[in-house]
């Protein structure tokens, strides 16, 4: 290891918040001069600074091969590893399946959150098909959620539930997760949940990315605007933005509402949304739909 000088340090450590700032707001790729990669990929020179404990190597991998010959700015991944996106190449079955069981483990003993891991009853992975076409990714676990370990059990994953199964599918069909594996804890409050703090998504998000890496869903569902932001990086109201396809590194992404609000609003304009969005993406997976089903919620 080199030695480097504290200002060396404090622009490494500069640089690394800021790509991290960055991703934690969904940004994937930035442009980067050719000149600066060209720099970037010179080996580092030693400088005369007193030796300092070096310290670990930030998980954000920059690929610095370009080559030569490049003139215009290139893109860089911001990716963590598990977090590039998918390749084409279909993954064997027994390592895809040892993988995502290596994925939960690592997960299951997750404390990077401390206050989220000393309340939490469970850690709620997700649950379903590690091959299914379909997922759905919700905010964060409720008190249900947290007290069986499983995501969408309680009143809104009935809902859900039901949904799913008014497309023709089964719970078991397709996989569902959240942004956040642990129960946000409301500390004094015996009841209650909470929106998840925007450090706690960037902290766990790595975690559904790998998820989604491995299960290489053709569609996702993002229900409502948390995991809209946790997915995208986008803050913009989900009314405004459900209906309309996003594009989820490469993968086709649905905003809906969540099952929760349907709980709270009970108008069947507000349902007749969620079907339609839900209609879109049985389209978008070209599965048969019945005159029953495209009318679903169009009566009062
Ligand atoms: N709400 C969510 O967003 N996720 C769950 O798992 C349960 C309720």
């Amino acid at each position: 290891m080199f030695a480097m000088s504290d200002a060396y340090n404090q622009l490494l450590d500069a640089t690394i918040q800021h790509l991290e700032d960055l991703k934690s707001r969904g940004v994937r790729n930035i442009a980067v001069s050719p000149e600066t990669l060209r720099s970037l990929s010179q080996p580092v020179k030693a400088v005369s600074a007193p030796a300092q404990i070096s310290k670990p190597m930030p998980a954000t991998k920059i690929s610095t091969a370009v080559p030569a010959s490049t003139t215009k700015s290139a893109e860089l991944s911001l990716a963590l590893p598990g977090e590039t996106a998918p390749a084409s190449t279909p993954l064997d079955p027994k390592e895809k399946a040892a993988a995502f069981a290596a994925l939960r483990e690592r997960a299951l003993a997750c404390v990077k959150c401390p206050h989220l891991a000393a309340s939490r009853k469970s850690v709620v992975f997700g649950v379903g098909s590690i091959d299914a076409q379909l997922m759905f990714v919700g905010e964060a676990p409720g008190a249900d959620e947290d007290e069986q370990g499983e995501p969408f059990v309680g009143k809104a994953g009935q809902l859900l539930t039901k949904i799913i199964q008014a497309t023709g599918l089964q719970r078991a069909d397709v996989y569902i997760a959240n942004i956040l594996k642990c129960r946000p804890d409301t500390p004094g409050q015996s009841a209650g949940n909470r929106k998840p703090t925007s450090d706690e998504m960037a902290t766990c998000i790595p975690y559904l990315h790998e998820q989604i890496d491995l299960i290489r869903p053709k569609v996702i569902v993002a229900l409502g605007a948390t995991a809209v932001e946790g997915l995208l990086g986008k803050t913009i109201g989900i009314t405004k933005l459900r209906g309309g396809w996003k594009t989820y590194r490469g993968t086709p992404l649905m905003p809906t509402y969540h099952p929760a609000y349907l709980l709270r609003n009970q108008a069947m304009s507000e349902k007749r949304k969620v079907w339609e969005d839900m209609l879109a993406v049985m389209e978008k997976l070209q599965m048969p739909i019945s005159e029953k089903q495209r009318n679903y919620f169009l009566k009062a």
